[in-house]
């Protein structure tokens, strides 16, 4: 194959990539866009693997094949069983193992080079293993950290703050060594470094920032790839490593800002905090709860009732069942609309992905700034496994960990009722006031199992 029909196809697959970026950015057509991303994915493997050695197929193709099919056996099934809500530490296993790979490409590409690498393929090489072992060992605390393996509180320890600076600036020496001598001892210091780098960086967040770090590390091993592209002068890695680290960057500014947070308070507020209230306080305060008939009748009498979901509409797994829900009031005149907070549930989206499973109509997902002026107007807001999203604290209580954050204003509604177990808190830990407030009425049970009661109990009024 000509240099030039290989670099137009290599643009083709690079064209999949933008638009499989642009797709992803509405549920719509998120769909579509993941596919076109992996055939553009499937484009780049196939001619690289047959054509970019000088126009010939590559040398080791058995162990190429090989390291494929174990991608594949381990890979497909993860992917397959993973459940939606752990979808996050996914994410985090396959970005840091991302960063891992483009790491070690750099380092042996930089010893079959030895003495003929030019400063800038060192400096690459360098930053290659410096950014991708973070991704890779950071990520991998994000892991541990979301599968619950470790515990998912802020660790900190006795001058951390400092052990994290001499170690970054540990990494940068050893960095300047290599590019000043071009020794693999001074690599290999560099990359072990860096490896504590990441662990120590990650350690201090807390559970419910654990996302935005994912999401910051993917866009590190985005960078990471796009240098080893300039180290193995691919110019399709570089195009797909920069596309990676610029959405990576624009998704966690938006995961950061929707939970009201600055990224430096996400990664160092733990060496900066007061001493958290004991979340884990028992209140006795009375609550007023009620049954799904209750519920049933509150709906049938409204005139306008909006859905909140959150991470519990997930565990439940009940998003065929708020739709059965929604459909039928519409059927008896009742207008119906879904209130979206960007972070409900464990990750971006997560909310339109759930309820798009269920073919919810996208026009009746509304998004918070939209949809919070209309409270006022609402009959009955029904929090379906939602309460970090409405909790008021983010408005009322500074220093709280959901503090500055937006909130759907739900208390602004005439009834709320919130869908829940017990009364334990939301992912951030915090007691919810709105649970006790005299508009308040409690559903108490699985959300799929009481929303099938009250759609029942609605059939029969
Ligand atoms: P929360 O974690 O605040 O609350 C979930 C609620 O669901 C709990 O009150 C829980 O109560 C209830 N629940 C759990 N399982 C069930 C079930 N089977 N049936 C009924 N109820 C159930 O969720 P939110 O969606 O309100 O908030 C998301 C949180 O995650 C926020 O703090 C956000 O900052 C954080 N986060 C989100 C990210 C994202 O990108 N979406 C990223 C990073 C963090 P009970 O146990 O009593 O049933």
């Amino acid at each position: 194959m000509s240099r030039d029909l290989y670099d137009l196809i290599g643009l083709l697959a690079a064209v999949c990539f933008i638009l499989a970026l642009k797709g992803l950015s509405s549920p719509k057509s998120a769909r579509r866009g993941n596919l076109i991303g992996a055939l553009g994915a499937t484009i780049a493997t196939v001619i690289v693997f047959f054509y970019a050695n000088n126009g010939q197929a590559l040398n080791n193709q058995t162990l190429i094949l090989a390291a494929i099919a174990f991608g594949v056996v381990v890979g497909v099934p993860a992917a397959r069983k993973v459940q939606m809500t752990q979808m996050p530490q996914l994410v985090a296993l396959f970005n840091g193992v991302g960063g891992g790979a483009a790491a070690l490409v750099a380092i042996v590409e930089y010893l079959k080079l030895g003495e003929s690498a030019s400063t800038a393929v060192v400096v690459a090489t360098v930053f290659t293993v410096i950014v991708g072992c973070i991704s890779f060992s950071g990520s991998i605390v994000t892991f541990l950290k979301l599968q619950e393996l470790m515990t998912t509180r802020p660790v900190v320890f006795p001058f951390g703050r400092q052990i994290i600076v001499l170690t970054l600036i540990g990494v940068v020496v050893s960095g300047g060594w290599v590019i000043n001598s071009g020794s693999t001892t001074a690599l290999l210091i560099n990359g072990l470094l860096s490896l504590l780098f990441g662990v120590l960086f990650v350690l201090p967040v807390g559970g419910a920032d654990v996302p935005i770090v994912i999401s910051l590390l993917n866009a590190f091993t985005g960078l990471t790839v796009a240098a080893s592209g300039y180290v193995l002068e691919t110019t399709l890695l570089i195009v797909a490593g920069t596309l990676v680290g610029a959405s990576g960057t624009i998704l966690t500014r938006l995961m950061a800002e929707a939970m009201g947070r600055s990224l430096f308070g996400t990664l160092f507020g733990a060496f900066t905090a007061k001493a958290s209230s004991d979340t884990n306080q028992v209140d006795t305060r009375p609550v007023k709860s009620g049954s799904a008939e209750d519920v049933a009748i509150l709906l049938n009498y409204a005139q306008r009732a909006v859905i909140v979901p959150g991470f519990g509409l997930a565990v439940a797994q009940a998003q065929h069942t708020v739709r059965e829900l929604a459909d039928l009031l519409a059927a008896k005149g009742v207008e119906v609309a879904y209130g979206i907070h960007p972070v409900a549930g464990r990750m971006p989206g997560h909310m339109n992905v759930l309820l798009a499973e269920a073919n919810v109509p996208y026009e009746q997902l509304v998004e918070m700034e939209e949809i919070n002026p209309t409270f006022p107007q609402t009959d009955v807001v029904l929090v379906v496994g939602a309460n970090d999203v409405v909790n008021p604290a983010a408005k009322t209580t500074p220093g709280c960990p959901i503090y500055g954050m937006p909130i759907l204003d739900v208390a602004l509604a005439a009834n709320v009722v919130f869908l829940k177990r017990s009364m334990r808190p939301g992912f951030a830990g915090i007691e919810n006031e709105l649970l006790y407030e005299p508009k308040t009425t409690l559903l108490f049970g699985d959300a799929k199992d009481s929303l099938t009661k009250v759609v029942g109990a609605l059939k029969k009024l």
